[in-house]
């Protein structure tokens, strides 16, 4: 017996017109909608007139609705997976079920549609010829210093996804990995009737949003590292900052400036100020 597919359909990220007809289409053929919140996508379906069953999967209830949906698959049923908004996968639910679909020789068929990365970028004015997709930083303290180091020196545009009562952390984080300030785009409420593009860079969203509350949902596009081959050397740093100091220069200070030319992060190199001012004690 012919196996079924898996679809993987697109959904408006806030204007219900972004419907394309592929995934009404899909979605009014398949026998099983796997959603990742099926109140959510009842309200979709009900809009389009869909009636097709919907069945609840989330990475977290993997084990338990996984086998039922290969099943399906395998008797040979279609079976559409969605999220709340965009594509499925991108910082939402599906990797292990479409890896698991693979596995087992079930056709993975992409219905694409709006996603919210890649409608801030091409709007952003950032290059969007190479860029990277980093999804939400991680929220563990190692890891997401790890995350933000990697990207302080990152070449192609980044993009991000935020939470907005976490946006002043982020932006924050960022301030404190990457050398210099660097061009940032906060794409809001993209496709609803409150859009808006906030175009800058990292330092002047900071102060943009010292006074006002972040609302909406955002999507953070930040420009690449200008200049990666003028990374200093480590030893060319440090005497640079010695000089600074022994000028009287506070270490603060010294570390912000020499930030803008060094190409290594403010926190970095006051991290090598300690350091000499240890060893100068010593
Ligand atoms: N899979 C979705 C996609 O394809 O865009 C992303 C889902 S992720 C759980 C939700 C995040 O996407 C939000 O926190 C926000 O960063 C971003 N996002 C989703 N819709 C958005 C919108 N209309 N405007 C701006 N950002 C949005």
């Amino acid at each position: 017996m012919a196996l079924g597919t898996l679809y993987l359909v697109g959904t408006p990220i806030g204007n219900l017109e972004d419907m394309t007809f592929r995934a009404i289409a899909v979605l009014q053929r398949v026998a099983l909608i796997a959603a990742e919140d099926t109140r959510h996508t009842g309200k979709l379906l009900q809009h389009f007139q869909i009636d097709t069953p919907q069945i609840s999967y989330r990475d977290e209830n993997h084990r338990v609705c996984a086998p039922l949906l290969l099943s399906r698959l395998q008797a040979g049923q279609d079976v559409a997976l969605v999220s709340d908004a965009g594509m499925p996968l991108l910082s939402d639910p599906g990797e292990p079920l479409v890896a698991e679909c693979i596995a087992a020789g079930i056709a993975v068929v992409p219905v694409p549609g709006p996603t919210a990365a890649i409608a801030a970028l091409v709007a952003s004015g950032l290059a969007g010829d190479r860029f990277v997709f980093e999804g939400f930083l991680p929220l563990k303290a190692k890891v997401r210093e790890a995350r933000l180091t990697a990207l302080a020196r990152e070449e192609r545009t980044v993009i991000l996804y935020e939470a907005p009562h976490r946006l002043r952390q982020t932006l924050q984080d960022l301030q404190t990995v990457v050398a210099g300030d660097r061009p940032l785009v906060l794409a809001r409420e993209l496709t609803k009737r409150y859009e808006e593009f906030w175009r800058g860079t990292l330092a002047g969203a900071i102060a943009h949003y010292a006074h006002q509350e972040p609302k909406g949902e955002f999507v953070l596009i930040l420009g690449g590292h200008p200049h990666p081959q003028e990374v200093w050397e480590e030893e060319a740093v440090r005497l640079a900052l010695a000089r600074l100091l022994q000028e009287g220069q506070s270490l603060a200070i010294a570390s912000r400036e020499l930030a803008l030319t060094v190409g290594r992060s403010r926190r970095e190199i006051y991290q090598l100020g300690l350091q000499l001012q240890t060893d100068g004690d010593g």
